[in-house]
C-alpha cells in the first residue's frame, strides 16, 4: 500500500513538473521569439556592431519576474542595465547561472527529472530562485539565457511535497495497524491452539475445544480440523478404558477362583513332592502378581470414568498399619518394623480415609520396598502426626531411585531403570497408590538414594 502510493505520488509529481516549474512558460516564449530575432540579426550582420539595440531588447522583455541576457560566442556578457539598486543582484544572479551551468550537476533541492538537464537552479542575495536556462543559440554561437523567478512555485512544490510527506506517513501508519490487526487476528488462534495442544490431557481430552471469535476462515478451517480430531481422540480413549475395564472385571473373577484352589491345593498338599510344591508356589504367586495389576488397571479404568468410589471417613490409621503389617508379613522373609506415636497408647489415631484403600496403598508400598530390597534388609513403617496431618512412612534399604527417576515414578506404566534391570513389573503399582491417596484428599512423595534406600510419605488429613 505504501510502496503503491509512493510510486504513484511520484508520477504524478513527475508529469505535473512542468506546470510546477514553468508557470510563465507562454509569455516566455513570446519574448524569447522577438529577443532571438534581434539577437540572430546582430550576430548574423557583420555591419551590426552597435549591440545598443539588442541591449534596449533585452531591458525592455526583462522584468522582476524574468531576466534576458547574451553570451557572445568569445564569452563576453551582454547584459540589460540595471535598475538603479539592483545592479549587484542582477550581476550576482547571472554570475551565479553561468557557474552553475559550467559545472556538472550536483545534488540539490531538486533533481535533474524535476527540471531538466539543461536547466540549473540558482537563488539570488535575497533567495528568490531562478530557473535559467539557454533560451536560443544563434548561427554564430552566441546564446540567449533566461533566469526565470519561480520562487512561487518552488514554495508550492515543496509545500505539496511536504502535504506528501505528511499523507505518506499517515499510509505508513495505517499500514502498520492494518499489518497488526491481521496479524493478530491469524496468530491469536495459532496461539491458542499451541496452548490447548500442549495441555489436553487424556481426562480433559472430551472436555477440550477450541472456540475461536470470529476467526480468518483458513484458522476456522484448521479449529474445525483440531476439534474433530480431539472429538476422535476422546472416543478412541473412552472405547479403550472401557475395554480395559471390562477385560479386567472379567478376567479377575477366573484368577481369584485359580488362585484360591491353588491356596487349597497346597494346604492339602502333602502327598505332593518339594519340586511339585515349588511350582504350585510359583503358580499362586503368578496368579497373585496378574490379579494385582488387573486390580490396578480396574481402579485407574473406574478413576478415569469417574467410577472410582470412596466412603470417606474417620479410619484408625495405627490399626490399619498393624492389620497391613500382619497380612504383609506372612509374605515377607525380612524384618517389617513398625514404630507407632506414643498417642497411639491411648487410643486409636484417626484420618480421614478409607480402610481397604489405605490397606491397599500400604500393601503395595510394602511390597515394592520388598521386591527392590536385598534379602533381609529390614522395612520400616512409621506413623507420626502434626496438628491436622498424619504422615505414614515406609522406609527401606534396598537399591533407591536414581533422581532423574524419582519426579516420573507415580507415572502411570514408567518403570525406573533399577526396577528394568531387577524385577518384573507393570509401572502401575505407583500410579494407583497414588491416585487412592490423592482420592482420600491425601499427598504422596518420595524421598531416595541410589544404594541406600526409598521413603515413601503418605499426608493424610487427620480426622
Ligand atoms: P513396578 O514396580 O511394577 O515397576 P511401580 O509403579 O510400583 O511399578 O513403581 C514404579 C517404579 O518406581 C519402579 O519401576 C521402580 O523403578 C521404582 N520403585 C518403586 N518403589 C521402589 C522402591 N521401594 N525402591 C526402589 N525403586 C522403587
Amino acid at each position: 500500500m505504501v510502496l503503491g502510493f509512493t510510486a504513484a505520488a511520484a508520477f504524478t509529481l513527475f508529469i505535473n513538473r512542468d506546470g510546477l516549474l514553468h508557470p510563465q512558460h507562454d509569455g516566455e516564449r513570446l519574448a524569447a521569439g522577438s529577443l532571438a530575432d534581434a539577437l540572430d540579426r546582430l550576430v548574423g550582420d557583420p555591419s551590426a556592431t552597435d549591440s545598443a539595440p539588442l541591449r534596449e531588447e533585452l531591458e525592455r522583455r526583462s522584468d522582476r519576474e524574468r531576466v534576458f541576457w547574451v553570451q557572445h560566442a568569445d564569452g563576453s556578457l551582454l547584459l540589460p542595465r540595471p535598475v538603479a539598486g539592483e545592479g549587484m543582484a542582477l550581476s550576482s544572479l547571472v554570475g551565479q547561472a553561468m557557474a552553475a551551468h559550467s559545472s556538472a550537476w550536483s545534488v540539490r533541492s531538486f533533481s535533474p527529472l524535476l527540471i531538466g538537464t539543461d536547466r540549473r537552479l540558482v537563488k539570488d542575495p535575497v533567495g528568490n530562485s531562478y530557473l535559467t536556462y539557454t533560451l536560443h543559440r544563434s548561427p554564430g554561437g552566441s546564446r540567449l539565457w533566461v533566469a526565470e523567478d519561480i520562487s512561487t512555485s518552488v514554495a508550492s512544490l515543496r509545500s505539496r511535497l511536504l502535504g506528501l510527506a505528511g499523507v505518506w506517513i499517515l499510509c505508513l501508519v495505517l499500514t502498520l495497524v492494518a499489518i497488526s490487526i491481521l496479524t493478530r487476528r491469524i496468530v491469536q488462534p495459532l496461539k491458542d491452539l499451541h496452548r490447548l495442544a500442549a495441555s489436553v490431557t487424556s481426562a480433559s481430552l472430551a472436555s477440550s475445544h477450541l472456540k475461536l471469535d470470529r476467526p480468518p476462515l483458513e484458522v476456522a478451517e484448521l479449529a474445525g480440523s483440531f476439534n474433530g480430531l480431539l472429538d476422535r481422540l476422546a472416543l478412541a480413549w473412552s472405547q479403550q478404558r472401557h475395554f480395559v475395564g471390562l477385560v479386567s472385571h472379567e478376567l479377575r473373577n477366573p484368577l481369584m477362583i485359580i488362585s484360591g484352589y491353588l491356596r487349597r491345593l497346597q494346604r492339602r498338599g502333602q502327598n505332593l513332592d518339594p519340586e511339585q510344591m515349588r511350582a504350585l508356589a510359583t503358580t499362586e504367586a503368578e496368579t497373585h502378581r496378574i490379579t494385582r495389576m488387573l486390580n490396578d488397571l480396574l481402579d485407574l479404568s473406574r478413576s478415569e470414568s469417574g467410577q472410582l468410589q470412596m466412603v470417606l471417613g474417620p479410619v484408625a490409621v495405627d490399626e490399619v498399619l498393624t492389620t497391613a503389617c500382619d497380612l504383609a508379613r506372612s509374605q515377607l522373609s525380612r524384618p517389617l518394623l513398625l514404630t507407632l506415636p506414643k498417642e497411639a497408647a491411648e487410643g486409636p489415631i484417626h484420618a480421614v480415609a478409607e480402610t481397604d484403600r489405605l490397606q491397599q496403598v500400604l500393601l503395595n508400598l510394602i511390597e515394592n520396598a520388598d521386591k527392590y530390597s536385598p534379602p533381609g534388609r529390614p522395612i520400616h513403617l512409621n506413623l507420626s502426626q502434626d496438628a491436622d496431618t498424619l504422615c505414614i512412612s515406609v522406609q527401606d534399604q534396598g537399591i533407591g531411585i536414581a533422581l532423574e527417576d524419582i519426579p516420573k515414578v507415580f507415572d502411570r506404566f514408567h518403570r525406573g531403570r533399577n526396577a528394568i534391570e531387577h524385577e518384573r513389573g507393570s509401572g502401575l503399582g505407583l500410579s494407583v497408590v497414588k491416585l487412592l491417596v490423592e482420592a482420600m484428599g491425601g499427598s504422596i512423595d518420595v524421598e531416595s538414594e541410589i544404594g541406600v534406600g526409598s521413603r515413601f510419605h503418605i499426608r493424610l488429613p487427620a480426622a
